[in-house]
């Protein structure tokens, strides 16, 4: 028998490598940046078994669908509902297929829309994953999706992404890569300002919607530190090559992105201020604590291991009266707070569920740390980080087998009570 390469062998035996499994997402976007309208075709690739029959997608409310179109869907219905995390914002759009049909799937929708001032001013439009601007499967915003993003602005218009573009040429511009669902960003304005990093390590990028100001280039000095410093410690075993930190100036919140970035929206952030060096420092952090489910206590992943880092890179930083300072905050918002396994955050207010997921968390992790001390407590940081951690037991898991049985039970104990 001639050798085949083993990927196709594997492929006629429906074993194909788990990069073809994943789904593929192409995106036109098309922008009037004066009156902030948009129109968008967005393409899905599901791989067989990827969705439940019959397959739903969540799309933002606001928006117009004008055709969905999908090979062997024999009906589809779209209406408003209600979906956990997002409450009343979004439609469903609900295609359904002949009985048995295993095939995988193409759907493609065609929508518009017009967005907010929560998502434009007159500098820029944002499409990020606050805009909730591209159709996603319920409970699967975050999934790793290839993607490839086109955008086609106005002549005298720049668009940038979490990354270069890939092709770029008379107002249409190229992204691509992989990243959670909900995640390709485009930024549209005509007045990008950027900083680049000059110091060794991973090149580090500010691009700015509008003027710079002396505080952007603080933060540019602050972000190749913070990225260097998690290079490092939590993400040495999953290092990063670059990274981007975008400010549209939209005044709206921070997010971490898993594309090596960081979205945020304040028009006077200043890292020269402890808390606001804090928040770069978080979310820059959510490139490796992004995989807890945000619909479950497994979220503590994400946001207490995201908290506690910002304040390891505090205490790194020299600024260790900061460090304790935060810290105790958070230890005594964490006292008499229910334990985190098990926590059904259906069942509580969303301050209590912060205190849990943000505070006990933290809390939690400090005393982890204080228990092993610091080379392990890394280790166990970066086994998790590059493991891509999602639960609870997964974690457990690690700490057994980086710091014994006994401060595995200790710490299960610890996450119940
Ligand atoms: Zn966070």
């Amino acid at each position: 028998m001639p050798r085949l390469p083993l990927v196709f062998l594997l492929g006629l035996l429906g074993l194909a490598p788990m990069a073809w499994a994943q789904p593929r997402a192409q995106i036109l976007l098309k922008v009037e940046p004066g009156s902030k309208h948009f129109w968008c075709r967005y393409t899905l690739r599901l791989p067989a078994g990827a969705a439940p029959a019959p397959v739903l997608l969540n799309l933002n409310r606001s928006f117009r669908v004008l055709s969905v179109r999908s090979p062997r869907a024999r009906q589809v219905v779209t209406k408003p509902y209600w979906y956990a995390g997002f409450q009343d914002t979004l439609q469903g759009i609900t295609l359904h297929y002949p009985p048995g049909n295993q095939q995988p799937h193409r759907i493609t929708v065609t929508y518009e829309g017009t967005l907010t001032a929560r998502y434009a001013t007159e500098h820029v439009l944002e499409f990020s994953r606050n805009t909730v601007w591209v159709p996603f499967l319920p409970y699967k915003e975050d999934e790793l999706t290839k993607y490839e993003l086109e955008v086609q602005a106005p002549a005298g218009y720049d668009v940038v992404s979490t990354r270069p573009p890939a092709a770029h040429r008379s107002g249409r511009f190229t992204f691509r890569g992989a990243t959670s669902a909900i995640e390709p960003t485009a930024l549209i304005s005509r007045d990008f300002q950027r900083l680049a990093s000059s110091a060794p390590g991973p090149p580090v990028a500010v691009v700015k919607a509008g003027p710079l100001l002396p505080a952007d280039t603080v933060l540019l000095t602050k972000a190749t530190d913070i990225v260097a410093f998690y290079n490092q410690s939590i993400g040495r075993r999953d290092a990063i090559p670059r990274f981007t930190v975008l400010l549209p100036g939209t005044n709206r919140n921070a997010a971490g992105l898993l594309d090596n970035a960081v979205d945020i929206t304040y028009s006077d952030f200043d890292v020269r201020k402890r808390d606001e060096l804090l928040i770069l420092a978080h979310e820059i952090s959510h490139k490796w604590w992004a995989y807890g489910s945000v619909s479950s206590y497994e979220e503590w992943l994400n946001e207490a291991f995201a908290t506690y880092s910002s304040l390891l890179y505090l205490q790194a930083s020299g600024d260790t009266t900061g460090f304790r300072l935060e810290l105790d905050t958070r230890l005594k918002a964490a006292v008499g707070a229910p334990g985190i396994i098990g926590f059904d955050r259906s069942k509580f207010d969303y301050p209590t569920t912060r205190r849990v997921v943000y505070a006990k968390g933290t809390a939690v992790l400090h005393a982890l740390h204080t228990r092993v001390g610091n080379d392990k407590f890394t280790s166990i940081l970066a086994a998790t980080a590059a493991q891509k951690t999602a639960t609870t037991e997964a974690f457990l898991t690690t700490v057994g087998q980086e710091a014994g049985p006994e401060t595995q039970r200790w710490l299960r104990d610890l996450l119940t009570r």
